[in-house]
């Protein structure tokens, strides 16, 4: 039996590993808008002078379960999964002389199977509603949680139950969700509308819980930490950057890299660095005043659809990674987003979804700011895939040119000096 524990992040409080939970029961106290749902986070444990570092170290398979000595079960259990994980890790060297620095790679996440980093978690979070024994699944969604837990529940046999802000989810993820056969409703409300009511849909009805508030999702995404230390050689580079939504990712990237130092593995832990769009900032606006709390905002507004979220759940976990790793937050507008998605996808071939570039954006901006040094080992993390969102690009590109099959017109055209298609 794997020793782990569900611990309560602010009272210590621990739960039975078959108690079906999200948040702590015993300091439930008022949330930020004084919703009574708001007890503590919790985190998996694990006594790890019981683990084994060559397990790590010397791991055999690919992806996610390739690190099942430091996930939540047994080494018998059999994994739903899609083969998710083992995502490129890019140099990219042609940008990183475009923006003045000396070395920047990028973790492309959106590489996984559904197309975006969630699969991580999901694989884990499935597996272990299968366990539970539970009946039925749900989320509320941006979109790629969606389409993630749709593909997951499908391969689980599980009912699956999407809420989605109406109007507010890219194409490309809504058919993910109804394609792989959730049950999927369109919500008069926002995202955090959406996560208010599932949670409590989620209590009443039995129904398991698979948004990042779920601890063990966080389990699964935490390998994202240990492929990039492989990668590098069991190495930590100097600072990661990624965008930050509801902020389970960044907590679950330090978490890994925390893990690694704790078995002797690495050394350090990278300074982890959260970037939100402008009109979406709560935990830039925490972190920068040194506050513990964030205060939500009522009407996130950003063209990057994956990160336009007012009330973070994960805020506590990732103001503390943020602080406790020297890291820091910044924010970047839609135009500099759309900059950068346009930069990574003709300087390196890499397709992101708009919430992925503002990694890159974050980067640039503090880089100008004076807050990263130009010759820091930098990891930016592309969150998902350039399909999800065919609309904005459509939006910001110029349209094919339309042409007669006529090969004199065509020759015309392509004897004239090259010109990729503009954009913006
Ligand atoms: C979910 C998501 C995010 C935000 O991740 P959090 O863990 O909610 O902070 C960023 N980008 C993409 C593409 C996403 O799907
Ligand atoms: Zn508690």
């Amino acid at each position: 039996m794997k020793e782990y524990d569900v611990k309560c992040i602010r009272c210590g409080a621990r739960f039975p590993k078959d108690d079906i939970v999200y948040t702590c029961r015993n300091c439930v106290s008022a949330g930020p808008r004084g919703e009574p749902v708001s007890g503590g986070l919790l985190d998996i444990l694990y006594d790890y002078s019981k683990i084994d570092r060559e397990r790590i170290v010397k791991a055999t398979g690919e992806g996610v379960w390739r690190y099942r000595a430091l996930l939540p079960f047994d080494d018998e259990i059999k994994p739903i999964s899609i083969n998710e994980g083992n995502t490129p890790l890019y140099r990219c060297d042609r940008l990183a002389k475009s923006i003045g620095i000396e070395e920047l790679w990028v973790k492309h996440e959106g590489l996984n199977p559904s197309g975006s980093f969630k699969d991580r978690g999901m694989t884990v979070g499935v597996t272990k509603g299968v366990e539970l024994g539970v009946k039925g699944v749900a989320c509320a969604s941006t979109g790629n949680t969606s389409a993630s837990l749709a593909i997951f529940a499908a391969k689980a046999r599980l009912p699956c139950y999407v809420l989605l802000p109406k109007g507010k989810v890219a194409l490309g993820k809504v058919a993910q969700a109804i394609m792989h056969g959730a049950k999927v409703f369109s919500l008069k409300g926002n995202f955090d509308d959406a996560l208010r009511v599932v949670r409590v849909l989620c209590e009443e009805e039995s129904i398991y819980l698979l948004n990042s508030v779920n601890p063990y999702r966080l389990e699964g995404q935490k390998t994202i930490a240990f492929e990039i230390a492989e990668k590098l050689g069991w190495a930590v580079p100097d600072r990661v950057i990624l965008p930050v939504g509801n902020a389970g990712n960044i907590s679950a990237i330090f978490k890994g890299f925390s893990e690694l130092m704790t078995l002797g593995i690495t050394t350090t832990i990278p300074r982890m660095t959260g970037i939100q769009a402008a009109g979406a900032k709560p935990i830039v606006n925490a972190f920068k005043e040194n506050k513990e709390e964030i205060t939500p905002e009522d009407n996130p507004e950003t063209i990057a659809s994956a990160i336009r979220i007012g009330n973070p759940v994960n805020a506590a976990k990732a103001l503390h990674a943020m602080r406790s790793s020297g890291g820091g937050a910044e924010s970047v507008t839609d135009e500099e987003i759309t900059e950068a998605q346009l930069l990574l996808a003709r300087q390196e071939g890499i397709g992101v979804e708009p919430a992925s570039a503002a990694s890159i954006a974050g980067l640039k901006k503090l880089l100008e700011m004076g807050e990263i040094e130009r010759d820091e080992r930098i990891v930016c993390v592309t969150t998902g895939h350039l399909l999800k969102d065919p609309e904005r690009v459509i939006q910001i590109c110029e349209p094919p040119i339309e042409v007669e099959a006529d090969v004199d017109v065509l020759r015309k055209m392509v004897r004239s000096p090259f010109e990729a298609m503009k954009c913006m």
